[in-house]
């Protein structure tokens, strides 16, 4: 596992690093991101399940007609009550399924049918058993690999129907009276296929889980800067608009800080680039603890250049935060001897708030903001301007 994701060492701490990083061997994340991966996983088998259902109705009555040729004796009769019970209860079901707003009825709809496919396959072989010792049992090796590969169940969810159905078999096989041998080397077989089937099953939701995380890892880091670990502009684009809409709808203003460092070229002039970074990296800080709010958002634009999105704030409070977030820097006290403004590193932010509610176009809040820094840096810089 460490060797595999040798990569993850040059990427930030996250929830979906940190899971692959410790691993998930027992097939299981954290709390939240268990549930997290849960729904994930539900939005993807919904119509793998519906059609596995329709596969497995068509098929069990396939071999009910197949029951018709094979048995003559009165037991046929019995065979195809038993078919016709699980036929209904399968019905049922797919009535069910079909209706999308038993989701939460998807998973325990699925164990359920794959119960009744494999409890009802062993009543009718034990059935058959008692005038034809040789009638196929393997069917039921379907009905279990069906649950391991075809639903998209987990394994701890898959498992349940295999341990009914062989308990069913077992107890209506001892119920008709098979002979012993025939009993122990049926049971043998089964039991090999569903050792197969639980690693086969184990693999493929240990693959379907380190996808979810790569994936998500993948999303975080197309959406984050990787130096400040704030978002990045692509992020910021979506969330600007997002909340544009939102606030309109809401009827709330929109508040907009862009923040940029005075004379960064001087500091990577004098301390070095790796200097440089160092101190973006403690703005970013700064700043991630500037968007407290969920909706609230920090960014690194891009260089030096930094913004954060506020909503539901008023224009005086905007301000506020604007002037705390420039003292909490100066007091940071990062020496900057080349700085004309002052000895230590400062920053310049441009304000704007709107109420989209009451028109004006989202480019508005950035142009207003850029205009505000403008000023901010032709004033004289390390000050803030609404
Ligand atoms: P002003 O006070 O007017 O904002 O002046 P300034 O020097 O901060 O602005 P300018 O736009 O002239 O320079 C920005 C500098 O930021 C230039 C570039 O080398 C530096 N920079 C941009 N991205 C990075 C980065 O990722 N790391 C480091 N160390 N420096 C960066
Ligand atoms: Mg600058
Ligand atoms: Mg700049």
């Amino acid at each position: 596992m460490a060797q595999q994701h040798e990569w993850l060492d040059d990427v930030g701490s996250n929830t979906y690093a940190d899971q692959l990083a410790v691993g998930f061997r027992r097939l299981r994340f954290s709390a939240p991101l268990e549930s997290e991966y849960l729904d994930f996983v539900r939005d993807d088998r919904f119509e793998l399940q519906r059609t596995a259902l329709i596969g497995a109705i068509v098929l069990w009555c396939a071999f009910a007609a197949v029951d018709q040729l094979l048995i003559h004796s009165q037991e046929r009769w019995w065979m195809l009550a038993v078919r016709a019970l699980v036929l209904v209860f399968l019905l049922v079901c797919a009535f069910l399924l079909v209706q999308r707003k038993y989701t939460q009825l998807l998973n325990p709809l699925s164990i359920a049918c794959i119960s009744a496919l494999g409890l009802g396959a062993s009543a009718v072989i034990a059935i058959a058993h008692r005038v034809d010792p040789h009638y196929p049992y393997e069917g039921l090796l379907l009905v279990c690999m069906a649950g391991y590969f075809l639903v998209g169940l987990r394994l701890s969810e898959a498992i349940i129907s295999p341990l009914l159905m062989l308990s069913g078999y077992l107890l209506f096989e001892l119920m008709v009276g098979i002979s012993t041998p025939l009993l122990l080397n049926n049971l043998l077989f089964l039991l090999f296929g569903n050792l197969i089937g639980i690693v086969g099953c184990y693999l493929l939701e240990y693959k379907s889980r380190e996808h979810f995380l790569i994936s998500r890892l993948m999303r975080v880091l197309a959406d984050h800067d990787s130096l400040t670990g704030l978002h990045n502009r692509r992020s910021f684009n979506r969330q600007l608009e997002r909340l544009w809409r939102l606030a309109q709808r809401e009827d709330v203003s929109l508040a907009m800080l862009i923040c940029d460092i005075d004379h960064f070229k001087l500091y990577n002039d004098r301390y070095g680039h790796q200097g440089g970074d160092a101190v973006l990296q403690q703005v970013g800080q700064l700043l991630a603890g500037a968007g407290r709010r969920p909706l609230d958002m920090s960014v690194r634009l891009g260089g030096e250049e930094f913004a954060v999105l506020l909503y539901d704030i008023s224009p005086g409070e905007a301000h506020q935060r604007a002037e705390q977030l420039r003292a909490a820097l100066e007091h940071l006290r990062i020496a900057h001897a080349g700085s004309e403004t002052a000895g230590v590193v400062t920053l310049s932010i441009g304000v704007a708030c709107l109420q989209p509610a009451q028109g004006g176009a989202l480019g508005q809040l950035y142009e207003q903001a850029d205009k505000a820094l403008y000023q901010a840096k032709s004033q004289g810089r390390n000050r803030v301007v609404s």
